[in-house]
Formats: structure tokens, C-alpha cells, sequence
């Protein structure tokens, strides 16, 4: 297993051998952890000394089901504190198969306002991941999806990847990480934290990855693996939260939103209150009857990877039925309590 680790100064890059401390890591465990060790605390979140750290977790790339996740970690320009951000993609499956545990972005350009994307691809000959440097300023200023849907055209519809939009490249402090999901659209965020203003501050717009030809994640014990996703997969397939047709598949994240509201915790006002009155409207239940009737038939989510048996990413239809994807893709909790507290906000 390696660390790749990405300097954005001078555009190389280095593949290290993942050290003994941290063979028990992965995923949020290892992004905080190297950034704890490396990252003075004290450093400015936009400037040369904070990290970007990926990590897939340790299943990731397995046939273990809904475990296409990625953790993206880096000081926070929002709360100055180490931050985690998850999402869901194929993107962290296409780097678990190249048996990389984290990817570290390092360093800053000199030059301001000049962006770049990494292609990440495996080199059969020699048998690792090698890394080249393009210039991206032509996507700079685009629309997320037009910017991705030209990614694909140019690369080909088999790459994943991770990128920033509008807001990462001005280095707002709202802006995320986004990787595309199972239909190529562009809506699966590491929202939390303002990474996408770390990923811009080091000038880096994409990270592309060819998978073609890597070998895949190794399995230390091929029955025990097979034993523990059997008992997995049909403990999600018969909870009534997980399972099809479920809280989670019929209503997405926002299942609990209504949940939230009733116990007082849905961040209101700037979190000066608990409960927002116009909770029931924007809840995964008011979602699934209103996809309902303007579909004239219920709707259930989909996954957002490859491989999740959960299913809770949604999508929202125009009055005419018509998909307006790409548009919300639910993920985890915060991301609708973003929603909710922006929508609040406005109001
Ligand atoms: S569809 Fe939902 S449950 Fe499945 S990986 Fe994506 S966010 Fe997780």
C-alpha cells in the first residue's frame, strides 16, 4: 500500500510505502491523523503549509457493500480546526485499485489564479500509479457540469473524478469537493469545511484517474471477507432503515429531517433555535409525495456508487416530471442541515 503525495509548488510527485503507524488507518482515521502529524496547527488554511489528504476506506474497491466512500481532511478555512469531509462515488474505488491508502496534496504555485489538474493513472510497465500535470484553465469560471461533462468527452466516460467549482477556485469558504456519481453528473460533495477552498489555494482544479489495467484491492483472507459482506449485505437488506423500500431508499438522508426538528436539533437561525416551522416541507417525506405527484408514481433513490445497496441519493423532478438533475443529491445529515440552514437563512 502507498501514500502518493501531490506538490502543487513544482508539480511532482512521490509514492511512499504506507508506514507501519498507519497500516490500522484509513479513511477519516488516516486524513486526520496525517494531518495532525504534519500540518502545523498554527498555518494558514489557504497557504502553502495546510495538506489535502484522501483516504478511501479499507474496503473500498471491495465487493463490501455501499463502501465507495472517500474522506477528503485538511485544516478548515471555515473552523481552523482539522476537518473531515465524506462523500460517495466511484472516484475512491478507481484509487483503492491502484492500492493507494491516502493522497496528499502538498505545497502551493507560485503564480496565483493559474490552475491545474493531476492525472492519476497506473503504469503497467513498472507496475505503480504515475502522476502528470496538465494546465485547466479553460474550465476555470465554467459551470461544474459543463466543466465535467467536457472532462469526459476529453478522457473518456471510464475516468472518476474529484474537482472544484466556481466556488473552490474563488476560495470561499462554503465551497466543496466534488466527485460525479454513478450517472456521471457532478453532485456528490465533500461539502463540509470549505476543502474545495484548499483544493483551489494549491491551484489543483482536478484530480482525473484512469483505473485501467491497476490490480485491484488485495484480500488478506478471500472466505473471511466473503463470510463478513454476506452478513452485511442481508443485515441492509432487512433493516427497515436500510433496506429496499426502507426509511433511507423512500426518503433519503433527509428522513431525518423531521426527526431532527422534533427533538429540537435542526440548526434554525444560525442555531439560535432548534425547530424551523417549515421543517415538513423541505423533509425527505415531503420530497418522496411531491416527486409522487408530479410523477404520477413513487420514486425511489438511488445509489450514488457503485455497489451501495442502500440507495438513498435523490433527485428532485420539475413540475412536468422531467428530471432537473443535476441537482440535490442528498448525502449525509449535514448536508441537508446546509439546506435547511441556507434556506432558513434566506427566509
Ligand atoms: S447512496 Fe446513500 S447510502 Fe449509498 S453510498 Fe451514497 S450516500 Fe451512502
Amino acid at each position: 500500500m502507498w501514500i502518493l503525495r501531490i506538490n502543487m509548488t513544482d508539480r511532482s510527485y512521490r509514492l511512499e510505502e504506507l508506514p507501519e503507524a498507519y497500516k490500522h488507518l484509513a479513511g477519516r482515521g488516516l486524513t486526520s491523523t496525517i494531518i495532525h502529524d504534519e500540518v502545523p496547527p498554527t498555518c494558514h488554511p489557504l497557504g502553502p503549509n495546510n495538506k489535502l489528504v484522501f483516504s478511501p476506506g479499507f474496503v473500498t474497491g471491495t465487493a463490501a457493500p455501499t463502501s465507495g466512500r472517500i474522506s477528503a481532511g485538511a485544516k478548515s478555512p471555515l473552523t481552523g480546526t482539522i476537518k473531515e469531509s465524506n462523500a460517495g462515488s466511484e472516484w475512491p474505488q478507481a484509487l483503492a485499485s491502484m492500492r493507494i491508502r491516502a493522497l496528499v496534496v502538498e505545497g502551493q504555485p507560485q503564480e496565483k489564479g493559474k490552475f491545474w489538474m493531476a492525472l492519476l493513472s497506473w503504469d503497467k510497465a513498472n507496475g505503480k500509479p504515475v502522476v502528470a500535470f496538465e494546465p485547466a484553465d479553460e474550465y476555470v469560471g465554467l459551470p461544474t457540469q459543463e466543466a465535467y461533462n467536457r472532462l469526459f468527452a476529453r478522457f473518456g466516460n471510464r475516468v472518476s473524478i474529484a474537482g472544484i467549482g466556481v466556488a473552490g477556485e474563488r476560495l470561499y469558504g462554503n465551497s466543496g469537493i466534488v466527485f460525479q456519481d454513478i450517472q456521471r453528473r457532478a453532485t456528490r460533495y465533500s461539502g463540509r469545511g470549505g476543502l474545495g477552498a484548499v483544493m483551489g489555494s494549491k491551484g489543483l482544479k482536478y484530480i482525473v484517474i484512469n483505473r485501467e489495467g491497476a490490480p485491484g484491492v488485495q484480500l488478506a483472507d478471500e472466505a473471511l471477507f466473503e463470510e463478513g459482506r454476506k452478513k452485511l449485505t442481508d443485515a441492509l437488506r432487512t433493516h427497515n432503515v436500510t433496506k429496499p423500500k426502507g426509511a433511507l431508499n423512500t426518503y433519503g438522508t433527509a428522513v431525518l429531517i423531521n426527526i431532527m426538528n422534533e427533538a429540537g436539533g435542526l440548526p434554525t437561525r444560525n442555531f439560535s433555535s432548534g425547530r424551523f416551522e417549515g421543517a415538513p416541507n423541505i423533509s425527505g417525506e415531503a420530497i418522496f409525495e411531491g416527486n409522487k405527484q408530479r410523477l404520477g408514481k413513487e420514486l425511489y433513490n438511488h445509489a450514488c456508487s457503485p455497489g451501495c445497496i442502500i440507495q438513498c441519493s435523490n433527485t428532485w423532478h420539475k413540475p412536468d416530471g422531467s428530471d432537473t438533475s443535476p441537482v440535490w443529491s442528498t448525502n449525509h445529515p449535514g448536508h441537508w442541515v446546509r439546506i435547511v440552514v441556507s434556506t432558513i437563512w434566506m427566509m
